[in-house]
């Protein structure tokens, strides 16, 4: 149930009707448009009616929300959501596209470095690496963990670049939140509800991956999961998912873009790498993801992918990364987005801003 508020509302108006609702045992969530000021009713609303919340000063109209999520779909917020960044003017989900790009995993300080370094100097703004690795075999590299988080820091300490790197379970999500700007929830644990859940008081944007083989409904919900627990800034990410298919490692369903973007008022990025598997595969499908109608992009690079402790045969080369970057410049306009190129380098760090 949304209750949307009359434009000229007052604040005591507002926190009146949220006291009623919460009496009743529902929660409340405000949700801020350009237009409209909206208070969502969460719970299990079954059998409810309006409560005569209508009658209530300040109310204009209540609405039923019809979908089962109800924070992420764009009946609660018609606005797209657009994620923004403390003491940055990086934002995912407006006008100027994203793009995060960076090595499968953290393996050492000079690769990082290496590859850090060849990622700020094509403008990029926002850099991956994983320090907790979710790997099919135990015995494969699992991460160097808090030691890569710190390699991380000192990767936006020196080339301005925000950074972005998944939590494996709720020890990891505590750790990154010291040292990073955005938290990855991987494909795997697309349906962990209690790292969800910890994701959502989490005081960091969340990338949340699509499950391998999750429909975009139980991915909304699972985004809801997130949103339900107070964090509004959410962020999408197609990465493939299981199919018959073996000219590749997953099916990048490019499909599933403008259905959420319909859907849902939360930015959608796109994973050629994770979703291909093949370098090859990755330009052209990242050049698709833009004209689709995608945020933003994930990119795997490495600047020796024959030796990447994870996920090298669907990294890029650097000039192969530096080469789709230009493309997509073309692109992009075509569909009303912009790329700044301006090298990350110099722009003011975390630490300076705080100073
Ligand atoms: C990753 O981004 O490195 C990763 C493991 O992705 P996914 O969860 O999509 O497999
Ligand atoms: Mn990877």
């Amino acid at each position: 149930m949304l209750v949307v508020m009359q434009a000229r509302a007052t604040s005591d108006q507002i926190r009146t009707i949220c006291e009623k609702i919460e009496a009743m045992g529902f929660q409340t969530h405000t949700v801020e448009g350009s237009e409209r000021y909206a208070i969502a009713v969460t719970g299990d609303l079954r059998g409810v009616d309006t409560c005569g919340l209508e009658e209530l000063p300040g109310v204009q109209e209540i609405i039923r929300i019809s979908k089962p999520y109800k924070l992420v779909g764009r009946e609660s917020k018609p606005e797209n959501t657009i994620v923004r960044f403390p003491n940055s003017d990086v934002t995912i989900g407006g006008e100027e596209f994203a793009i995060i790009a960076g090595p499968c995993s953290v393996e050492t300080r000079e690769q990082t470095m290496i590859v850090a370094e060849i990622i700020a100097a094509t403008g990029a703004k926002l850099f991956r690496g994983g320090a907790y690795k979710p790997r099919t075999s135990p015995y494969a590299f699992q991460g160097l963990g808090v030691e890569g988080l710190k390699i991380l820091a000192e990767v936006r300490e020196r080339f301005g670049m925000l950074i972005v790197t998944e939590a494996v379970d709720a020890e990891a999500l505590e750790a990154i939140e010291d040292y990073a700007d955005m938290v990855q929830i991987g494909a795997r644990n697309m349906q962990n509800f209690s790292l969800l859940k910890r994701a959502g008081r989490s005081p960091l944007p969340v990338l949340l991956k699509r499950g391998l083989s999750a429909t975009l409904e139980e991915l909304l919900m699972s985004a809801e999961y997130i949103m339900s627990e107070g964090n509004r800034n959410v962020v999408l990410c197609e990465r493939g998912v299981r199919t018959f298919a073996d000219h590749s490692r997953n099916t990048l369903d490019l499909s599933v873009i403008p259905v959420a973007k319909k859907l849902s008022h939360l930015p959608i990025l796109s994973d050629p790498s994770h979703g291909t598997g093949k370098r090859a595969s990755v330009t052209p499908l990242a050049l698709a993801s833009a004209a689709a109608g995608a945020d933003g992009l994930m990119i795997e690079v490495h600047h020796d992918p024959d030796h990447a402790l994870s996920d090298g045969a669907q990294s890029l080369f650097p000039e192969q990364f530096a080469a789709m970057v230009s493309q997509l410049r073309e692109i992009l306009p075509v569909v009303n987005r912009t790329l700044n190129t301006t090298p990350a380098k110099g722009r003011v760090s975390r630490e300076a801003a705080r100073s």
